[in-house]
């Protein structure tokens, strides 16, 4: 590769940014890391009818979480700014009007009503897809089919117009993408796009095109969605004789719902109770607030490792990459045509493994929030011990509650089912021996506690088997848990006492 890479992402500020666009815009920094390259942040804000504000600063605080640096871009400056292309709005006008001049494109005076009109007379002629071509330009107003002189009365009057590329009749284009190969189009099957609004903005054709080269981007990688956009690109990159400095293409596949066919949406996530987005997002019109996968208790880590098996594999089956490792292993030679599922549980699954490799000291910072929220102060250790014996059965940091409460609260109620299997009256007396002898004890390390347990069990006549998950319930409210004997020794002696006392009140 003699060029020096550059590549970009470019996203449009219309709403908060899907699992798709981060996934483009990690495929993007992985291909530039991994070339030594620069990494472009450009915000395509043209089309000032779906502009959305906040999005933008979602789309730059979405990515820095999942560890995704730019090199240059809208919040970094750079020796191409300005980034956001409603502030490059002045340059792109010379370059519509470069075409016409040319005659790779042409003036159109059009209004919608006749636009319409257009449309409902070729389907009454059962065109199968009307549209604005070089067949039907002919019937229409603009500079191809106007008199010269009507035309510059118009643009002298100050008529609204639009830029149309003027699509050749019958041509093949040929596309070649770093993942499909080859790709024709005839342009029997274009229409004659518009370049330049009647609201002095150009549409994100002209303006895609013109910024990656003026920004000299070497490859374009985005969503499989633009790739029946490329022929038109392409043209344009040929009709500006610009087409030494073509960037080389990259489509990638789409994400599918995880179940059933179809594009993955935001519906997938709210039918599965799952979070959709990287991280919070404010609807600017109603304030309502989407916990995205940050809030939710999901590591950056995992979410990218997820990612990037999306539509891409290693070639060899290791699953799990740290975003450094991404950098070495990605090729855009193993990404896949076909579609990816979007697999939540797969996620989650990912999640899990990087949780565990959390140290209990990181984890008992993240769960300290929730501890405060709700009044509780307990003392770091405490906390990291209980992390440490609990961090296996929680898939999200927010699991931490549901499965710990009870080292943190006296239990507010017992499992129903295990109290009916294995609580007697006999039971309840011997919970109170029990506490009687947990008092005599010194040490309470878990060895200790099993001990006096057990000879406690001996001494009354009990199978400690038969009584192990009823002690599990008096301390912890709960059929299962962890270690029962750790369990109870992190608890404390006191504690213990106090619940085992507790137990035979409650359940006799
Ligand atoms: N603005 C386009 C988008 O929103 C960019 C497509 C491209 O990368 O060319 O996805």
């Amino acid at each position: 590769m003699s060029r020096p890479v550059r590549v970009r992402f470019a996203p449009s500020p219309t709403g908060p940014l899907h699992p798709g666009g981060v996934r483009t815009a990690l495929f993007n920094y992985l291909f530039a890391r991994q070339h030594g390259g620069t990494f472009i942040l450009r915000v395509e804000d043209t089309d000032q009818t779906r502009f959305v504000p906040g999005a933008e600063a979602f789309i730059v605080e979405s990515l820095s979480w999942c560890g995704i640096r730019f090199d240059e871009g809208v919040h970094l400056g750079g020796p191409h700014a300005p980034y956001r292309q409603s502030e490059r709005k002045a340059m792109y006008r010379q370059y519509a009007e470069q075409l016409v001049q040319s005659g790779h494109a042409y003036y159109a005076f059009d209004s919608e009503e006749e636009l319409e009109a257009m449309r409902e007379r070729l389907k009454a002629a059962q065109v199968a897809s009307p549209q604005y071509n070089s067949i039907t330009r002919v019937n229409m107003k603009n500079s191809l089919s106007l008199p010269h002189d009507e035309v510059k009365r118009r643009l002298d009057a100050g008529d609204p117009y639009v830029i149309r590329f003027r699509m050749p009749r019958q041509e093949e284009v040929k596309v070649k993408d770093m993942i499909r190969g080859w790709v024709v189009v005839n342009t029997a099957q274009l229409d004659d796009k518009v370049l330049f609004k009647s609201d002095g903005m150009p549409t994100y054709h002209l303006a895609n095109v013109v910024d990656d080269y003026l920004m000299d981007i070497s490859h374009v990688i985005r969503g499989e969605e633009w790739l029946p956009s490329t022929p038109l690109h392409v043209l344009l990159y040929r009709a500006f004789g610009w087409e030494e400095k073509m960037p080389e293409f990259a489509h990638l596949p789409l994400l599918l719902k995880p179940d059933g066919d179809g594009k993955l949406s935001k519906r997938d996530g709210d039918r599965l109770g799952l979070p959709f987005y990287a991280t919070s997002w404010t609807n600017p019109e109603t304030g309502e607030v989407t916990p995205g996968y940050r809030e939710t208790g999901y590591f950056p880590e995992a979410y990218v490792n997820f990612l990037a098996l999306l539509g891409w594999n290693p070639g060899d089956n290791r699953e799990i990459f740290s975003l450094e490792e991404l950098v070495s292993a990605f090729s855009v030679e193993r990404i896949q045509k076909h579609g990816a599922r979007y697999d939540f549980n797969k996620l989650n699954w990912f999640n899990q493994h990087y949780l565990r490799l959390q140290s209990d000291t990181d984890l008992a910072k993240a769960v300290m929030p929730e501890l405060q929220q709700r009044g509780h102060d307990f003392n770091k250790i405490y906390v990291e011990e209980v992390c440490r014996l609990m961090k296996e059965r929680w898939t999200l940091v927010s699991d931490f509650w549901t499965s710990s409460a009870f080292f943190f609260e006296m239990p507010a109620d017992y499992d129903e089912q295990v109290k009916a299997k294995k609580w007697t009256p006999e039971i309840g007396a011997f919970m109170l021996k029990l506490a009687s002898a947990f008092e005599t004890m010194k040490d309470f390390e878990p060895a200790e506690v099993e001990a006096s347990f057990r000879s406690c069990c001996e001494k009354e006549g009990f199978k400690a088997n038969a009584i192990l998950q009823a002690l599990r319930l008096a301390l912890s409210g709960q059929g299962s848990g962890p270690a029962l004997f750790e369990m109870a020794s992190l608890l404390g002696q006191e504690e213990c006492i106090r619940r085992l006392k507790l137990a035979k009140q409650v359940l006799g």
